[in-house]
Parts: structure tokens; sequence; C-alpha cells
């Protein structure tokens, strides 16, 4: 399985070492590929939007080239995990003008509401599909405000969405590649064998 991390910024390691390990989870080996330029894109079976910041990711992409390119892979039915800004980056509506969302998750988003809130903290939230809950790390996490008909929301804090599914799309506003465990990821990547999640 050859993954894609889009790394114009953000963290990336740690979403390519859970990639790993979710695919030898399910005895898959995966080759992970950094993606700051065009070309790349198209040869990836699944896609990581790590979180950072959203500004300067949405930035960069359309500058790269690799919005049009993201927008294809989604079309294709092709796996994509976005976390935290990554998700942002996917929404219909981030409603801060610096941010020009692909509109591929039918999802309105307010930057860093939780953290204003909340600063950073760590909760363990029940998750559709997931026998055990899983600890969840926010840190300046977007608000999922509005939810379209087509996104099934799979995990809430307080009532509001965190975890959400649109076909190919898995969406978390907390970051999953900072604890040890890779279940959001294999959530995302091998949807049908552990999970029982609508698509
Ligand atoms: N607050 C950041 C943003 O709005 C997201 C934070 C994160 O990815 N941890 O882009």
């Amino acid at each position: 399985m050859k993954a894609g991390v889009i790394a114009v910024q953000g963290d990336v390691s740690e979403h390519a070492d859970a990639i790993r390990h979710a695919a030898a989870a399910h005895g898959e080996e995966a080759e992970v590929v950094e993606i700051r330029s065009a070309g790349l894109v198209p040869d990836c079976d699944v896609l990581c939007m790590p979180g950072g910041e959203s500004t300067t990711i949405s930035r960069l992409i359309h500058r790269e080239g690799i919005a049009a390119e993201i927008r294809d892979h989604v079309a294709a039915g092709k796996p994509v995990l976005a976390t935290c800004a990554g998700l942002i980056v996917l929404s219909r509506d981030a409603k801060d003008e610096r941010v020009d969302p692909l509109g591929l998750l039918d999802v309105t988003v307010d930057r860093n509401a939780f953290g204003r809130q909340k600063d950073s903290f760590e909760a363990r939230i029940d998750v559709t599909g997931l026998e055990e809950p899983f600890p969840a790390v926010f840190i300046r996490a977007p608000l999922i405000d509005e939810v379209g008909d087509d996104v099934t929301t799979l995990a809430t804090v307080e009532d509001r969405p965190v975890l959400v599914r649109q076909g190919p799309i898995v969406g978390t506003s907390f970051h999953p590649e900072l604890t040890d465990d890779d279940r959001i990821h294999e959530l995302a990547f091998f949807p049908d064998e552990r999970t029982e999640v609508a698509a």
C-alpha cells in the first residue's frame, strides 16, 4: 500500500509511523511518501492530511497544485484521513478568508474554538465501531459546527462531533497520531475489517 502524507507543513512523521503500524496490523506493508509537490498523489492508495496551521497548509497545497490532486483522489473513492488542520482544509467552510477550503467534507468548522475555550486536553472518547474508548488529544482544535446529511458522526465530545466520516474521508478534530493507538488510522484506511461504520 502506498500512503501519501501531505507534508507542506505540520506533523508528518507521527502519521507515517501510525500508517505503517496500522498497515502491519492488517498484514500489509505501507510505503509512506511525503508530499510537498504535485505529481505524487495520483500514485497513492490512501492519503493523510495532518494537523498544523490550516492557513499555511491551504495556501501551499493550492500554490503547489496538490489541491486538485486531492480532489481527484477523493473523486476516485480512495481513503483520506484528515486531522485537525487537515479537517479544516477539507471542510466546506472554515469561516476564515485565509483558508480556501476544498469543500470535500460537508462540514463547517470554527477554527480554534475548542482551543480558546479549553486549551489543549485529552479525552477518552467512545467511537462507533471501536470496542474500547480512544485517547484523543485536542490541540487548538476546530469545532465541527454544521454537519451535512451525508456525513456520519462517529464520536462526540459534549455533544459536538469530533470524528466524522463521509464516503472515503474520515475527519478528526483531534490528533490520533500523537498516541500509540493506531485504531483511527485503521478505521480510515481499513474500514471494513475491524469497524462497522457506514460509508
Ligand atoms: N488551530 C489550527 C488551525 O486552525 C489547527 C491546530 C492543529 O492542527 N492542531 O489551523
